[in-house]
């Protein structure tokens, strides 16, 4: 799917990136992301010129390990798509199920097989008692 839930484990607090680094060090890391998406969302390719950065986190549950893979920047339709728990709480379910099936060209059946999924994969990493985080993804933005 080009476009997929990312649900984070509930006990990584620190997974938000703003609450990691300061206010201009995030900056960087936003912008660096807005240059890259040319003004047309990562996900759906949908022209925006109001583009919202998202973390993209890797899991290895062998490891127990988080790893900052992308900061990518997005429209906040596939944005509301990726927090589905959130945008679900908020009563925006039935859109972000439509923007899923448009941006996948999918069917609902394959929309909800694939919350199970996500849901499932949420479920069992929550079973993880502490994730380790790997932010090497910033090194590029930190200067020695
Ligand atoms: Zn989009």
């Amino acid at each position: 799917m080009k476009l997929n839930f990312e649900l984070v484990p509930d006990g990584c607090w620190y997974s938000n990136l703003r609450s990691i680094l300061s206010p201009a060090q995030w900056d960087v890391v936003r912008r660096e992301a807005y240059a890259r998406a040319g003004g047309r969302c990562m996900i759906c390719g949908a022209p925006s010129h109001r583009l919202e950065a998202h973390e993209r986190w890797e899991y290895d549950e062998e490891r127990c390990v988080q790893k900052l893979a992308d900061v990518v920047a997005v429209c906040k339709s596939c944005h509301e798509v990726i927090h589905i728990g959130r945008t679900q709480l908020m009563g925006g379910e039935v859109r972000a199920s439509e923007h899923f099936m448009k941006v996948n060209g999918c069917t609902y059946a394959e929309y909800r097989k694939a919350l199970g999924e996500a849901n499932e994969a949420h479920r069992r990493r929550n079973l993880v008692p502490e994730w380790k985080l790997d932010l090497g993804y910033l090194k590029k933005f930190i200067q020695s």
